[in-house]
């Protein structure tokens, strides 16, 4: 890969230093391989140099600034130039509060992440965001975007083309039209928005050339391309959403090898490809979750069929209304024999802050954690708050407090989670000493043994806790998931794939669970993760991807797919 310093050194605001000295590094199999040394450029040059770099930066619709002719082009290219007095108003508010709060200019790519401009109202919305942001976070966040400036220049100069990461990319926006609440991003089993989708996919992947396109029992939407052997490999993921959540959690990993059977035009491969669009994941409208990756490994409960959502509508119920035949018998012929597959793989948005962090835009999974869930009560005495000394209290939130804080300790120790999400004082009252609290407990570490010595340390904590301040105990087991670990062969594909990106290899659990989770069951298994955007924030609207990002997903599992 031929790159020139006279051609780049504008990538970077004021700072032609990081291209000359990453560029020194090469030669780079790829320009994914060049971004990644301009970031470890960037990170070995210390915080003086960064903030440097930040403060190089003009302000948005600054007044002063002296802007660089790429930073013109992409300011006026938003919209920026055109600002109403009031929206004029609001960002020079902004600017004086953040360099008041941070003491560096505000940096957002305002190409966003398709590269075509942000709106003045998302941009004006991000900065208000981030103007609450830890420092820390936030001056990791201000750098994050300038790589991502970096890269949509790069782009430009060199006529980089990601038709497949933007073809993804579209198509979550345009699934994303499908909801079952106007005002946010629901998309629940079986509703006319849930179908909606099952008809968009279906029609979609028809047109990206698949053999066959089935919508079947249970409201998968199934799409297979032969390859010239009559083995498979199976991948998908789900295409239901959590209520107000983000348009890639599950979607993307049936996009990318969307894009990759697309991009084909017809040529085939030894392994054919099965692409399921899972129905449901997410165990919203039910309490049921897996219904759909549950029928694939045989493991769908009879009993579900009469599970009721909050309007009284039975599963079965919601499957005839919907056009299934809502049967036992139905479901059941869903079961795959492993005999036909090779392995199931599954791309999907990291949904935490991992990746982002690290600067990586891919991530290799080595295990989906498993967990302990368990819902408690302390109970305590509840008395007067003046006029009980504190040594001769029973207060069940102090144990609580003292129990999370031993969590916290106890999975940092071990390297791996542990959340307390639910801590509530019935009929508390602020004159009250709490008498009792409900508390939830949620455990997980990437393998069985790990997560099993999390549970015994926390559960015997509790009890010494509980002993000491005179308090009693129930915990209620609701949840107890086996970890899921990559098949190794499997996960060394993946690594392949990502080496011939000329990317370093990141590897990560699992912190939530998978449709891959549930094909462990029958099949080997590996996951492929993609940097999520905002931290990696997820289940939530702020979710976000690049389309380079999701090109290099496209590009991975075709070289996965390809090497089989
Ligand atoms: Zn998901």
């Amino acid at each position: 890969m031929d790159l020139k310093l006279e051609k780049l050194a504008g990538l970077y605001e004021h700072s032609a230093w990081i291209v000359e000295q990453a560029l020194a590094r090469g030669p780079f199999k790829s320009l994914a391989a060049f971004k990644r040394a301009c970031a470890e450029v960037l990170d070995a040059a210390g915080r003086d140099a960064q903030l440097g770099l930040i403060r190089a930066h003009p302000e948005l619709v600054g007044k002063a600034a002296v802007l660089t002719s790429e930073s013109t082009r992409e300011q006026s290219a938003a919209g920026l130039q055109q600002c109403s007095p009031q929206e004029f108003e609001t960002l020079q508010r902004l600017n004086r509060d953040y360099n008041a709060r941070f003491g560096w200019p505000f940096i957002l790519a305002v190409r966003g992440p398709r590269g075509v401009g942000l709106t003045r109202t998302q941009i004006i919305e991000t900065f208000e965001r981030r103007l609450h942001a830890h420092p820390e976070q936030e001056f990791a966040e201000c750098l994050r975007q300038i790589h991502r400036i970096a890269e949509l220049r790069l782009a430009e100069v060199v006529g980089e083309r990601i038709a497949e990461g933007e073809q993804t990319w579209d198509w979550a926006e345009q699934l994303a039209v499908h909801s079952d609440t106007p005002e946010h991003l629901t998309v629940t089993y079986l509703t006319p928005a849930h179908q909606a989708c099952a008809q968009q996919l279906a029609g979609w992947m028809r047109e990206a050339g698949f053999d066959t396109v089935d919508i079947d029992a249970i409201g998968n939407v199934v799409g297979c391309y032969r390859g010239t052997g009559d083995r498979w490999l199976l991948t998908g993921s789900h295409y239901d959403t959590v209520r107000n959540g983000g348009k890639y959690d599950g979607r993307l990993g049936i996009f990318v090898p969307m894009a990759v059977v697309k991009r084909l035009r017809g040529r085939r491969l030894p392994v054919g490809l099965e692409v399921i669009a899972f129905a449901e994941e997410e165990g919203q409208r039910y309490p049921a979750t897996f219904l759909a990756s549950s029928a694939l490994t045989g493991g769908f409960d009879a009993a579900w069929l009469e599970q009721r959502d909050t309007d009284g509508i039975t599963m079965q119920q919601a499957m005839r209304d919907a056009g299934l035949p809502g049967t036992l018998e139905a479901i059941a012929k869903l079961a795959r024999d492993p005999k036909n597959y090779l392995g199931f793989v599954e791309v999907h948005i990291e949904q935490g802050p991992v990746l982002d962090a690290a600067n990586q835009a891919l991530g290799i999974v080595t295990s989906i954690n498993g967990s302990h869930r368990y819902l408690g009560q302390l109970i305590g005495q509840a008395s007067h708050a003046g006029t009980t000394p504190m040594d001769l209290r029973r207060d069940a939130l102090l144990a609580v407090a003292e129990l999370a804080l031993f969590v916290e300790a106890e999975a940092v120790r071990l390297g791996c989670v542990g959340t307390i999400g639910i801590c509530s004082v019935p009929n508390g009252s602020i004159n009250v000493v709490p008498g009792r609290v409900d508390f939830s407990l949620d455990l997980r570490a990437p393998d069985d043994a790990t997560r099993d010595l999390l549970r015994d340390a926390v559960v015997a904590q509790l009890s010494g806790i509980c002993e000491r301040r005179g308090l009693r105990h129930e915990l209620r087991p609701t949840v107890a998931a086996n970890a899921a670990p990559s098949d190794p062969a499997w996960q060394e594909r993946w690594e392949a794939a990502v080496e011939q990106l000329g990317l370093p290899l990141h590897r990560l659990p699992s912190g939530a669970g998978h449709d891959a989770m549930k094909l462990h069951e029958i099949l080997p298994q590996a996951m492929l993760f993609v940097r999520g955007g905002n931290q990696g924030i997820s289940h939530n609207p702020l979710e976000t991807i690049t389309a380079h990002d999701a090109q290099l997903c496209v590009d991975a599992f075709s070289h996965l797919w390809e090497a089989l």
